[in-house]
């Protein structure tokens, strides 16, 4: 399929290519469009068979669900059987933004986009091209992280070509998106507040509004075979590189020695060996194949060109990916969710 680039950098002079992309939308089309937190691939979530597209697409397993986009709460109301009070508190200080809300859905919401789950994850986001996309839409549109299934989610229109292009009607480059990371999401669908995944709203933010919010239990204790989490996203290997990744933690010296070890054992054997590292022990590493994620004091920055940062090392082509750790505080705690995934599990304590 031949895939249409547009760039949007106004969206009045530039209505009528907006138009284009929301007709591709209500006649059953894929579209990859900006958002605050990473691009999505976007499809009339009403609709059952441009949903597929976006599982084709991205070769998405079907038991993971996706999340649904909404303009206004009109179009909200249509979607679920009620708003909790909590809901209400939290949609009028998070939203629009990176806040994912589980609600308890209808029946006009296909059981392909809850992988039927009788709860459905829906935000609004405040990107200016995404809400005009799915208002011109008039219609909610599904949209789950643009990258092909696995990979690191796409923070620029050229990771989005990568991964896509080719694959689906149109790619809409509207610069680079501004968190970086995914949405939070939070389950209010029970009698205790949950994260279910940490993003661009923190535990810190929420728990203003909801002191009594708790994190998903099988979101600390990791992805081993005995924990399901009530995610289903989170069973997965996610964000990772081609390389083999790990995550070390722990005390800065030791870190910061222990990955110079490692680096040379595995140089020895011949092995091409990437760095991730932050800008304050920049220059106790070698300066070959290395890449700054920013700087430990400034974790915004960080969050903001992650993934950008994993698929430049992947361009490097090494073989094994050494990562420096953030606290975990605030938007950290998103950050080393992140990595732990792309890491596929694999930290190490120091
Ligand atoms: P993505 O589309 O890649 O941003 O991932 C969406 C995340 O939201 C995944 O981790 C999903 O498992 C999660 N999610 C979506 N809908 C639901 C739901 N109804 N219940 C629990 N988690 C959900
Ligand atoms: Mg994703």
């Amino acid at each position: 399929m031949e895939t249409k680039h547009i760039k949007i950098k106004d969206l009045i002079s530039q209505a009528s290519d907006m138009e284009d992309a929301a007709d591709l939308i209500r006649s059953g089309e894929v579209v990859a469009f900006p958002t605050e937190t990473v691009y999505g691939l976007g499809a009339d979530g009403l609709n059952e068979e441009a949903v597929k597209k976006i599982f084709q697409a991205k070769g998405r397993p079907q038991d993971n669900p996706l999340i649904l986009h909404v303009d206004s709460l009109e179009m909200l109301k249509r979607l679920i059987v009620e708003i909790p009070k909590d809901a209400y508190l939290c949609m009028d200080k998070f939203w629009p933004g990176p806040l994912t809300i589980l609600f308890k859905r209808t029946h006009i919401v296909p059981g392909i986009i809850t992988a039927g789950l009788d709860t459905v994850a829906i935000r609004m986001p405040s990107h200016p091209i995404a809400l005009e996309l799915i208002k011109k839409s008039n219609t909610p549109i599904a949209a789950p992280s643009a990258n092909t299934s696995g990979r690191p989610s796409p923070t620029r229109a050229s990771h989005v070509i990568q991964d896509m292009d080719g694959k689906i009607a149109m790619i809409i480059d509207g610069g680079e998106t501004g968190v970086g990371l995914e949405s939070t999401v939070l389950d209010l669908t029970e009698d205790v507040p949950m994260i279910l995944r940490p993003g661009g709203v923190t535990l810190e933010d929420l728990r203003e509004f909801l002191p009594q919010v708790i994190i998903d239990p099988g979101l600390l204790e990791g992805t081993g075979d005995h924990v399901t989490p009530k995610s289903p996203g989170q069973k997965y290997r996610h964000y990772a590189p081609k390389a083999l990744m790990i995550l070390f933690s722990g005390d800065g010296d030791k870190v910061v020695g222990e990955i110079l070890e490692r680096a040379r054992k595995d140089e020895a054997e011949g092995k091409k060996v990437g760095l991730l590292v932050t800008e304050e022990n920049q220059h106790r590493y070698p300066e070959k194949n290395i890449v700054v994620m920013g700087s430990s004091m400034d974790k915004n920055t960080i969050a903001h060109g992650l993934f950008d940062a994993i698929r430049k090392l992947d361009e490097m082509d090494v073989d094994i990916i050494l990562c420096e750790s953030v606290e975990e505080d605030q938007i950290g705690m998103a950050i080393m969710n992140r990595l732990f995934k792309a890491a596929g599990g694999n930290r190490i304590y120091l």
